[in-house]
């Protein structure tokens, strides 16, 4: 476990019986980093020893049986990681970089988005035309933060809003007002359509903190944005009213960075309900059961949309790339800029350069790891403050 920019990352290392050879994958549930660790280093590794790296898609399964009950991120992420070491293993037994053994490229490039923040419209649409500048051509925008319209910052662990209205120093409680949300959202962004003009794809993120009932209107709303997608309307168990916002607005949906298990996805995507899926792939278990669900979704016309967070090591964004190029059916990679530190901690570490990443031409995924430097960074293993937001009254809500 390490925290080189101050978010637990966990790191499974897989070392073979051969010298020299081993893999790495990412495990990172931050929000319960030490509970994924546990469970590889007291379960997984008594279960692995000793057997064949080569049979991944069996040891897949093995590990997903051995526990009886399963699914679930912690589990999940476990055997992720685990999965992910065994692929980066097996492209470095071939001497081919990933996106070669999963059937080679498909296209010469993966398109990035990146997020442009802003506590103001002025802001936004500034943060918005730096991203253009660079070379993006895809750009998600958020007002205030995620879901809230200057009630929360998008800092992780925020110590007051943005709006000068104090968090609960008790509770770390971060208000959100979904109402207020909803109309500086839409007004927010109308105003960068018109500002950056028609040439580039814009992107949102609900983050599922808007009353389900009060979807349809607010997808409505801003149908003449001509957006790209609008991310993760509904949390996992209501994606019953995926319908009433199709059947109310034209604006494609991308979901599921939430999602866990099968059970959660397989019927959406069979009756269309959505356009992107955007699982985690530690949080499903890896590469092995993310190229079936891009496979299940490419017959659907359904496109991938990787979740691809800070939250997520260079080795899990490396897994989403070298899956964006080997997919027919990709569609968007969300991507962090990561800190300069990263690059000691995780040599290689993948680099966007005008909007996109080319390539990676090493072995396996493709990214060293010093483990001497990351043991300089050791993780803080706390409860996260950003899953305590209440409405204004009070109450709870989903994150
Ligand atoms: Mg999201």
């Amino acid at each position: 476990m390490t925290a080189p920019e101050g978010i637990d990352l966990v790191i499974v290392v897989v070392e073979t019986s051969e010298p020299g050879l081993t893999g790495y994958g990412c495990a990172t549930f931050t929000q319960r980093a030490s509970a994924v660790h546990d469970v590889v280093e007291r379960y997984l590794s008594p279960l692995l020893v000793g057997r064949d790296v080569s049979r991944i898609e069996d040891l897949w399964r093995l590990m997903m049986a051995n526990s009886y009950w399963r699914s679930g991120p912690v589990l999940n992420n476990a055997i992720g990681g685990v999965d992910m070491a065994l692929w980066d293993i097996k492209g470095k037994q071939a001497g081919m970089p990933l996106y070669q053994l999963l059937g080679g490229a498909c296209r010469d490039r993966v398109d990035v988005y990146r997020h442009a923040d802003g506590s103001t419209l002025a802001e936004v649409v500034a943060n918005a035309r730096k991203l253009v500048a660079s070379g993006h051509r895809y750009v998600r925008c958020q007002i205030g933060g995620y879901g809230a319209a200057g009630a929360m910052t998008k800092s992780a662990n925020a110590e007051s809003s943005t709006d000068g209205r104090a968090i609960d120093p008790v509770d770390d409680r971060i208000p959100i007002d979904p109402r207020r949300y909803m109309a500086l959202a839409t007004e927010m962004l109308h105003h960068v359509r018109r500002e950056l003009g028609p040439d580039v794809e814009l992107l949102h993120d609900i983050h599922e903190r808007v009353p389900v009932g009060e979807l349809p209107r607010f997808a409505k709303g801003i149908d003449d944005v001509g957006l790209f997608f609008l991310e993760d309307p509904v949390p996992p168990d209501q994606a019953g009213w995926l319908r009433n916002i199709r059947d109310a607005s034209v604006t494609p949906i991308a979901l599921g960075e939430l999602f866990t298990s099968p059970e959660q996805w397989l019927q959406i995507i069979q009756d269309r309900l959505i356009d992107f899926i955007r699982v985690h792939i530690s949080h499903v278990g890896g590469i092995t059961p993310a190229r079936r669900l891009a496979a299940l979704c490419d017959a659907y016309g359904v496109r991938t949309a990787w979740h691809g967070p800070g939250d997520c090591s260079p080795f899990g964004h490396a897994a989403n790339v070298h899956l964006d190029f080997a997919v027919p059916n990709f569609g968007i990679q969300e991507m962090y800029q990561p800190a300069p530190v990263m690059d000691r901690v995780f040599p290689g570490v993948l680099k966007v350069t005008d909007g996109a990443v080319y390539p990676p031409d090493q072995p396996g995924l493709g990214i060293g790891f010093d483990e001497a430097a990351a043991a300089e960074f050791p993780p803080a293993l706390v409860p996260p403050k950003w899953t305590r937001t209440r409405s204004p009254d009070g109450t709870l809500i989903w994150p």
